[in-house]
């Protein structure tokens, strides 16, 4: 029993319409092809088939203003309605209050106490770890909750060792942003591979791409297209190295924005929640309707 949590930062389920939904516009032959030929918006949820259950999860839980990644990112790992009992949505990086919720009960920190296996399958390069240590960088959600759950953060090494993958997939940033040039390099098809052969090897594995976020933050259709169309290459060599009896992948986000490019905020839509994998296993996630009842049903089926 295993699963994988890929979580694709601030992506929704939109309108059919090409002119600002990039998901109407991208190719992505593999992903359509197991949505039985549908786009991933909001026409499309619910669904349900051999491979995978599609359902729209409410990450607006019932509190007024956009919903934000420091408070969706920690409800997704919290299972409680956090902006219910603040009465805000926050973020991008959690303030005290959040990060109180985040140093209790979360994924990590049980999964830890059950003596199972977990990792975040991100690598981070040195200069995250630099804005860390001086104290200009503050860990967003995820990272702060591996972190107080006592495990650490997966770094350059463990990229060059191949035990993590960098936070676009292939490994371009590390070259084109980051400029070190000797950095590993996949195609979107052999990351999504290794995606799955790293992920077998623990109990509940996280992966954070927070890229489609930021396009959507920059409204820029070309960028979030070619994003969309590596995702469906990597979901490719993911689904292939993974065995489906092995468990579940678990897909989705603490917020819509890209599916939206009219405007540079995040949008109030539903979140796409994709599980992927045998369907008396997908049991635990069928009643869902909003964010904060993922982890729950996450743990239910770790049996934490
Ligand atoms: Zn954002």
């Amino acid at each position: 029993m295993k699963l994988l949590f890929l979580f694709l930062d601030g992506i929704g389920l939109g309108a059919d319409n090409p002119e600002t939904n990039p998901f109407v516009r991208a190719n992505m032959p593999h992903l359509g092809s197991l949505l039985g030929g549908k786009k991933l918006t909001g026409s499309a949820a619910p669904f349900e088939n051999e491979h995978l259950s599609l359902i729209a999860a409410d990450p607006n839980l019932g509190v007024k203003g956009l919903p934000q990644s420091a408070t969706g990112q920690a409800v997704l790992l919290t299972g409680i309605n956090i902006p219910a009992e603040l009465g805000y949505h926050y973020g991008p990086k959690p303030n005290p209050e959040v990060a109180q919720y985040l140093d209790g009960e979360t994924l990590f920190s049980k999964i830890v106490k059950a003596g199972k296996k977990t990792a975040l399958l991100n690598a981070y390069p040195p200069r995250y770890f630099d804005g860390i240590d001086s104290g200009k960088r503050l860990y967003s959600s995820i990272p702060l909750a591996l972190t107080n759950a006592g495990i650490s953060l997966f770094t350059d090494k463990d990229y060059y060792e191949g035990k993590a993958l960098s936070a676009d997939f292939t490994g371009e940033g590390w070259r084109e942003f980051l400029g070190i040039s000797d950095s590993p390099l996949f195609e979107p098809e052999v990351a999504g591979k290794k995606l799955g052969e790293l992920a077998s090897q623990y109990d509940f594995s996280f992966f954070e791409y927070w890229a489609s976020d930021y396009a959507g933050h920059k409204q820029d259709m070309p960028w979030a297209i070619r994003q969309l169309e590596t995702f469906d290459s990597v979901l490719k060599g993911l689904l292939e190295a993974w065995q489906a009896e092995e468990g579940l992948i678990v897909l989705t986000s603490d917020h819509g924005n890209m599916e939206d490019l009219s405007t540079r905020k995040h949008t109030a839509a539903q979140v796409p929640l994709i599980v992927f994998g045998n369907s008396n296993a997908r049991n635990d996630f069928s009643g869902i309707t909003q964010l904060s009842e993922i982890a729950p049903a996450i743990s239910k089926y770790l049996q934490l």
